[in-house]
């Protein structure tokens, strides 16, 4: 179901275009590390809607990010897309999904799109930059620029990183970043936290991928801070120590989920989250040793 809910940052309005939610996923399965003592001590704090009735299942969104400003028009991750040939990751292979029926209804149409941004290049953050037309992959988005880490790219187009463990990450370049490439509307840049465009930076937040960036976005004083897959669930605000499957370099993932709540939980940004359920939305506060999530 979409959840409409809009977001106001100062002049930018921020909404979720949601895709799927998955629900089979048990806490063992997501964090290698997890011991069900994490459980029990979560019961009373844990958000509603986060995991399934029975506290067997985490419950993750897979969501992308529009953001209307009064110049540009701006999509954070696409998603896992439609049609994508995905062997090794069942849930996401050969979907139909009206994410594009989506923004359509909010009144934007492909062409209106001036900027996709990435904070990785993962198979569920790259899904809609491209769909099929007559066989062929082209970019969905026709006017915009398509920005990612330089370094990421480098990487999984390497043939020395064309590992058991990155291999959808592998074909998904194949389908959905080397068409951009080709079609003159990527701009691979290095994430350094610099001013990329006005109040826009990508800032250097590595470890679940070689070079995931968090990204911010400031207007009038305010700042969204849209941290990709450095948190998967609520359940690593409490415990930032809890790696995901899916983290590729694991102490570089602490770090950089350490780093990020010390920074939300100190400057207080609103945070736009890839994965966690629910609104995807919230504020990081600090005490007594712990970092807390809130929903908005
Ligand atoms: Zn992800």
């Amino acid at each position: 179901m979409l959840n409409e809910k809009s977001y106001q940052i100062g002049n930018m309005v921020i909404t979720c275009i949601s895709e799927l939610l998955l629900k089979q996923t048990t806490p063992a399965e997501l964090f290698p590390n997890w011991n069900s003592e994490l459980l029990s001590d979560s019961l009373s704090w844990l958000p509603p809607g986060t995991m399934d009735e029975t506290h067997q299942h985490v419950i993750l969104s897979v969501h992308s990010w529009l953001i209307r400003t009064p110049r540009h028009v701006i999509l954070i991750d696409t998603g896992v897309g439609s049609n994508k040939n995905r062997p090794f990751t069942p849930a996401f292979h050969q979907l139909s999904l009206p994410y594009l029926d989506k923004l359509q209804a909010l009144g934007v149409k492909p062409e209106n799109v001036d900027y996709v941004l990435m904070t990785h290049l993962h198979v569920d953050h790259v899904g809609w930059n491209t769909c099929l037309k007559e066989g062929n992959w082209v970019p969905t988005f026709p006017n915009a620029r398509y920005v990612f880490s330089k370094t990421e790219y480098e990487y999984y187009n390497n043939p020395i990183n064309h590992i058991p463990r990155n291999k959808t990450s592998v074909i998904a370049q194949q389908d959905s970043i080397i068409p951009l490439i080709q079609a003159g509307l990527a701009d691979m840049i290095a994430v350094d936290g610099s001013e990329w465009i006005d109040g826009l930076s990508f800032m250097p937040t590595a470890g679940h991928s070689i070079d995931h960036a968090t990204i911010s976005l400031s207007s009038c004083g305010q700042e969204a801070l849209f941290i990709g897959d450095l948190l998967h669930h609520p359940l690593q605000v409490r415990y930032p120590n809890l790696n995901s499957i899916y983290d590729t370099f694991s102490e570089q993932a602490i770090a950089s989920r350490l780093w990020v709540l010390e920074y939300a939980s100190r400057r207080k940004p609103t945070i736009f989250c890839s994965h966690f359920p629910n609104s995807s939305v919230g504020t990081v506060t600090h005490d007594d040793q712990k970092f807390h999530w809130s929903y908005i």
